[in-house]
């Protein structure tokens, strides 16, 4: 007899495009220069401290030992001490953070320490997959809400069906948001903080593109609402700020009983990671004041170049204020995988098609600023025979 895959694996939502990979290869082969503008894994480098400090401390045996959940200390305590210098928070570096291995780990188990069958969580649609795919491997059901431009893509969580809050145990938020760049005002983060704490919901905040924002704006931490660290965690990462996206680094904050039960998880998935990274890291961190306003520097001429092209061509395109993706809509029919499959065989660029951020990204592709701007211009210019 066969072995069986168990139900939730067939759960999984599937993925449109999911052939990308193999056409990309095949259009490489037969000579085509295609744009990638798919991943949100930008071309850029990552700060030369944290390359230098990976270098030596990978020299030091003690560092190639299990790092296990505390991990190298010295990592925590700049992560704590950098919380403060950029958002005015002060955390707990032992209690209240918990050093992840990229936020896409961390996000994914913090649903097993929530989340049981029969349970809701609330998921913005379109939206990252982690909150989708740990919501289900915990067995518990993701209940989509539809971000919509006429709302700003502020999820209306005060709009939810009764029964639906009731039974919901996770709210995810997540601005700077991916895909659709949209940012979030402060007194919608102290409504969010204020609807989990009158329902027992935890608010799983991610912030993995705090960093990368334009125009003097300065993304705030959720920490920044007065009591959200009784109801809500958040996530940061590495992979954006720093371009250090296989690095596999991040954190999360919040209370200790969340952080405890985070960790507590992980123990019996993980070890740590490697604690060179996290020395790595750690440098990336005491750096920050002075390498990530030139990286920021290379999105906002990337912005601007592919915003230009691609009104150039027809494309109605708003101006993000963070974040490295542009939200397009889709010309003509509106079929974002058709678009992006014609995109990508008959003009070689990758893009993401809204669907497959989930259902309510229909209508829309996204474009990340992964490629220097006269490659985002030579993309614009293919995208709009197409349009
Ligand atoms: N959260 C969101 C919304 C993202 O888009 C990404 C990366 O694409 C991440 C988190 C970062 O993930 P990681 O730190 O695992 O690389």
């Amino acid at each position: 007899m066969k072995p069986q895959l168990a139900g939730r694996f067939h759960n999984f939502p599937a993925y449109p495009l999911a052939d990308v990979p193999q056409i990309k290869r095949e259009l490489i082969a037969r000579g085509v220069d295609v744009i990638d503008l798919g991943a949100g894994d930008a071309d850029l480098a990552p700060p030369p401290a944290a390359v230098r400090a990976l270098v030596e401390a990978a020299a030091d045996p003690a560092m190639s030992r299990y790092g296990f959940q505390l991990g190298w200390p010295p990592y925590r305590e700049a992560v704590s001490a950098w919380m403060e210098r950029r958002f005015g928070v002060r955390l707990d570096p032992f209690r209240e953070i918990l050093p992840i291995i990229g936020s896409k780990e961390g996000i994914a188990h913090l649903a097993f320490c929530y989340v049981g069958p029969g349970d809701l969580t609330i998921v913005p649609d379109p939206g990252y997959q982690p909150y989708v795919g740990g919501t289900l491997l915990a067995g518990g059901e993701p209940y989509l809400v539809p971000l919509r431009p006429e709302n700003g893509f502020l999820l209306p969580f005060d709009e939810l069906p009764g029964d639906v809050v009731r039974r919901a145990k996770i709210l995810y938020l997540n601005y700077p948001n991916n895909p659709t760049a949209a940012v979030a005002p402060l007194d919608y983060l102290q409504r969010a903080v204020e609807f989990c704490r009158d329902h027992g919901i935890l608010l799983v905040y991610d912030n993995a593109y705090s960093e990368i924002a334009f125009d003097g704006y300065r993304p705030p931490s959720i920490f920044e609402v007065e009591g959200a660290k009784d109801v809500a965690v958040e996530f940061h990462s590495f992979s954006k700020t720093y371009n250090m996206t296989g690095w596999r680094i991040g954190w999360a904050a919040g209370g200790a009983e969340a952080i405890g039960a985070l960790s507590r998880v992980k123990a019996f998935v993980d070890t740590g990671q490697f604690m060179a990274v996290q020395a790595a890291a750690r440098a990336a961190l005491e750096c920050s004041e002075a390498w990530v306003p030139g990286n920021v520097e290379a999105f906002r001429e990337r912005r601007d170049v592919a915003v230009d092209a691609l009104r150039a061509q027809g494309f109605d395109v708003p101006v993000p204020r963070a974040t490295m993706y542009l939200w397009v809509p889709v010309p003509g029919d509106g079929r974002s995988e058709s678009f992006a499959r014609r995109a990508l065989v008959e003009q070689g660029v990758v893009v993401m098609p809204g669907a497959a951020l989930g259902p309510g990204g229909e209508g829309f592709f996204r474009v990340a600023l992964t490629q220097p701007p006269q490659r985002l211009r030579e993309a614009a210019e293919r995208l709009g025979r197409i349009a």
